[in-house]
């Protein structure tokens, strides 16, 4: 099994970079084969722009989907892009790793995604029509893949239980692990959530590694988290809403994706 771990922190003696150590020393002393994309020592290039689409015509005004679309068709995105697809193809595994930042990823990393998750790799695949919405949530390029989520926390684990004042971490990292991961097709696991970080001390430090370790010798075993898959019969097509009937009818928002009765 091949793993593809996604690190984003700017400082290699960090927290995490000491969680990621450990990740990795533990995979490969299970057999897997591991890689790296370390985004700020790569000097990973964040931001979409022109200079993504090289064959695009000079004059011609800048639409990043379609200019997206064009480019993987044809094979002319850029090499550290293409890089980053080819590794992610490679791996049978994904691990996105980072600090919560403002209660989402840091930029260098949302730039990964805008800049690799590429029209026609993992959006706008499969049929578009009044009968179906393409392959996505649980289908598309990615599907047979698992992907989860290391993300070391400033905040106390109680500030985001559901009556937390940060919201549920569940919540916050929804639009990664649903909008992000499920999207392309990954089954989501998940995700290793360190909190109370910034006061770390070597105790600390050893019970969150052996949690980790723990979840690294289970990648290949843990259960995904249960999202409704868009084409397995629970959405309205084409208006993509939740059939009546399904979910608790008191609920809504993030929750309501989450197949309780899986
Ligand atoms: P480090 O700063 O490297 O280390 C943290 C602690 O762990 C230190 O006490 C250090 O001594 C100790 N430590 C490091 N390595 C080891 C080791 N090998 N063994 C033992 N101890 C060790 N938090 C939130 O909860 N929500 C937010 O929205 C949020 N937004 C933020 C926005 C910004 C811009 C920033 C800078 C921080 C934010 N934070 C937030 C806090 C942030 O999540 C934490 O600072 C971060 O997760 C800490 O991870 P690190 O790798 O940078 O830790």
């Amino acid at each position: 099994m091949k793993v593809l771990l996604v690190f984003a922190h700017p400082e290699p003696r960090s927290l995490n970079g000491a969680l990621r150590d450990v990740a990795v020393k533990e995979l490969e002393s299970q057999g897997y084969e591991v890689r790296v994309s370390d985004l700020y020592a790569d000097g990973w290039k964040s931001e979409v722009d022109r200079a993504d689409f090289p064959s695009l015509d000079p004059q011609a005004r800048l639409i990043p989907v379609a200019a997206s679309k064009t480019a993987f068709d044809a094979d002319t995105l850029t090499e550290d892009v293409k890089a980053e697809i080819g590794k992610l193809l490679w791996a049978d595994i994904l691990i996105l790793q980072f600090p919560l930042w403002w209660f989402s990823m840091p930029a260098i990393l949302k730039g990964w995604v805008d800049r690799v998750f590429a029209y026609g790799f993992a959006y706008g695949v499969g049929e578009h029509s009044d009968r179906r919405w393409g392959d996505r949530y649980g289908e598309g390029t990615l599907a047979g893949k698992r992907a989860m989520l290391i993300v070391t926390a400033g905040g106390w684990e109680e500030h985001y239980t559901p009556r937390g004042v940060n919201g549920p971490i569940d919540d916050l990292l929804f639009p990664i692990n649903h909008g992000i991961l499920y999207y392309p097709g990954y089954d989501v696991l998940p995700p290793f959530v360190v909190y109370k970080v910034d006061r770390f001390d070597a105790s600390g430090f050893e019970t969150a590694a052996e949690g980790l370790r723990e979840r690294m010798r289970t990648l290949a075993t843990t259960p995904p988290i249960p999202y409704r898959r868009q084409n397995g019969g629970d959405y309205l097509i084409p208006g993509m809403t939740l059939r009546p009937g399904l979910g608790d009818q008191e609920m809504s928002g993030f929750a309501l994706h989450v197949n309780t009765e899986a």
